[in-house]
């Protein structure tokens, strides 16, 4: 068993081809057809990851998405998004709402499996990273065992995936990361592609971060640098 999978999709035959291709890949799977659904069924039994389309029914994805990420047993649950191609606005929603990651439609099935096996990956690291020291950086603590990041000593309360940008940016602190090497470690993501994808979540990361936002440094047209002294 790789996983167990929430589809949150109120066109059946959709739901049912992305779950077909989850179970050929080995994942376990639920579906919800409305956003009410989803958030009860991951109170009942909390999935590994969601795969969420925004336009539903009652309340929309992008709705379901926030409400899981303001609780804390959730705050970090996978979620990709799936929308419309043309919708831009969906897109960059689903980024300031929490999402992991987002798909287009129409979307290959198999481009999804492999997505969800990525961000599963990252959100499972080795053994090692979890047995690793917290990391001081200013007035922010990045607590790798604990899977959190304080700063003033208050929580953050990031994702799984800004806390996996924001380890790897710590572990090499002062050294300039590319997008493409960002979205390489921490997408699991071939280079190239969607750097974009890399800027949105630097955004929502250093709303997060507060006082200490300005430790993750943009460095113009090469990528990001986490540096202990603020400018
Ligand atoms: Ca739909």
């Amino acid at each position: 068993m790789r996983g167990e999978v929430l589809i949150v999709e109120d066109e059946a035959d959709l739901a049912e081809l992305v779950a077909f291709n989850l179970r050929q890949d080995g994942y376990e799977t639920r579906t919800a057809s409305s956003g009410r659904e989803a958030l009860a069924k991951v109170q009942q039994q909390r999935p590994d990851i969601v795969v969420l389309d925004v336009m539903l029914p009652d309340i929309s994805g992008l709705e379901v998405c926030r409400q899981l990420r303001q609780q804390r047993e959730t705050e970090m649950l996978p979620v990709i998004m799936l929308t419309a191609r043309t919708e831009e606005v969906d897109r960059v929603m689903g980024f300031e709402v929490g999402a992991d990651d987002y798909m287009g439609k129409p979307f290959s099935p198999r481009e999804l499996v492999l997505r969800v096996g990525a961000i599963l990956r990252r959100a499972n690291p080795p053994a090692t990273t979890e047995s690793e020291e917290a990391i001081h950086v200013g007035e922010m603590i990045i607590d790798t065992p604990r899977h959190e990041v304080r700063v003033r000593g208050q929580r953050a309360g990031l994702t799984a995936l800004e806390f996996r940008l924001l380890l790897d940016l710590a572990v090499r602190k002062g050294r300039v990361q590319s997008r493409d090497a960002l979205l390489e470690r921490v997408w699991g993501y071939a280079p190239g592609i969607e750097t974009r994808t890399v800027d949105t979540h630097v955004k929502r990361l250093r709303v997060k971060l507060g006082a200490a936002a300005d430790h993750v440094e943009t460095v113009r047209g090469v990528g990001y640098r986490l540096r202990d002294e603020l400018p």
